[in-house]
């Protein structure tokens, strides 16, 4: 039946003894536009960020990788991409130069935190760079042939604010690819959806009075890092495009679900995006030994297929998932698993 297909790789093509013609490569013979196609961005080198004896480890991307790597029909199927380091440039739409230099500084002089939360080492200044160019390199794939991608990194990145590293964060991964997006591909409108059971008060601040970048939290509150009320909706020009939804403790999975659908649908209609980067924090799963909140894989996985609905919609399907939090090592590698199996769904 399969010989039917007027897809079917006929044994003549590809293998004919005169070359195709240059105007008809190979790949584009064979290409199906209907396959999904997932970009993974992921380098080895982010397990060089040394943190010690700390929830934010080079364990939680063993475990996640793992769990990838044992689907082994996922795994072959997803497009496996290596970062490349972002520039100050890159750095500095969102940060100032004072950050950058010291967080250098820091990692040069062997000082092992930035601040009480934020553990660091001497290679960290080199892996936040690589960390926040995975997220752009994933940017590049969905505005060329990925219908999506994600980009697992450490750092992460939801807590760093124009001047200031914070939170396990060195530098803002989803700001600076929201801006990479915005410069190198013209998206009008980025969407940022943070699913992390903290604040992105990074993400927030930094884009508070800018009308091109949509900030949508759901988290925990009060919880840290303090901010993310109901009443912090943007300034000036920015107001209206920053949406914070407090969950108290122990929310349950359906009302948060229910959040979720609520504040997509309301965005869909004032701020249809060109682009959406997920702030894939996975601490909001319950059982996090961070958070509070009760998601579970499934929960994840139907806000993903929301989120692609929309994107689909409006954003010629672009998705770029960029991981944040998530410490529960027995449950983290299967929930971002389900999460990468509804993107190449
Ligand atoms: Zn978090």
């Amino acid at each position: 039946m399969t010989n039917d297909l007027p897809l079917s790789p006929s044994p003549s093509l590809p293998f004919s003894p005169s070359p195709p013609s240059p105007l008809l490569p190979l790949s584009l013979l064979l290409y199906n536009p209907s396959a999904m196609t997932t970009a993974l961005v992921y380098d080895q080198a982010f397990l060089n960020h040394q943190t010690g004896h700390h929830p934010e480890n080079p364990d939680r991307l063993r475990v996640i990788i793992s769990a990838l790597q044992q689907d082994e029909t996922l795994w072959t199927k997803l497009r496996h991409r290596t970062p490349r380091p972002v520039s100050d440039e890159d750095i500095m739409r969102c940060h100032s130069y004072r950050l950058i230099d010291q967080v250098r500084s820091l990692c040069d002089r062997g000082v092992p935190f930035v601040d009480l939360d934020t553990a660091i080492c001497a290679q960290s200044f080199e892996v936040a760079k690589l960390a926040s160019g995975a997220a752009i390199v994933a940017v590049d794939d969905v505005f060329n042939d990925a219908s999506n991608a994600i980009a697992l990194v450490r750092p992460p990145g939801h807590h760093a604010t124009s001047n200031r590293a914070m939170g396990f964060c060195l530098f803002n991964n989803v700001a600076i690819a929201a801006r990479y997006a915005q410069v190198h591909y013209g998206a009008d409108r980025v969407l940022i959806i943070d699913w992390d059971v903290h604040h992105g008060n990074g993400t927030q601040e930094i884009f508070y009075r800018d009308p091109s970048v949509f900030y949508l939290s759901l988290h925990q509150y009060p919880y840290y890092p303090g901010t993310g009320s109901a009443g912090e909706r943007g300034l000036d020009k920015g107001e209206g495009t920053t949406l914070n939804i407090p969950l108290s403790e122990g929310t349950s999975a359906a009302a948060h679900r229910e959040a979720f659908a609520d504040a997509l649908r309301a965005i869909e209609k004032a701020f249809p995006p060109d682009l959406i980067i997920v702030s894939a924090g996975f601490d909001s799963r319950r059982g996090d030994p961070l958070g509070g909140l009760m998601l579970e894989d499934t929960d994840f996985e139907e806000m993903t297929k929301q989120v692609m609905d929309m994107a689909d919609r409006h954003a010629a399907g672009r998705v770029v998932s960029v991981l944040e939090g998530g410490y529960n090592l027995d449950t983290l590698g299967e929930t971002v698993r389900t999460h990468v199996a509804a993107l190449n769904s």
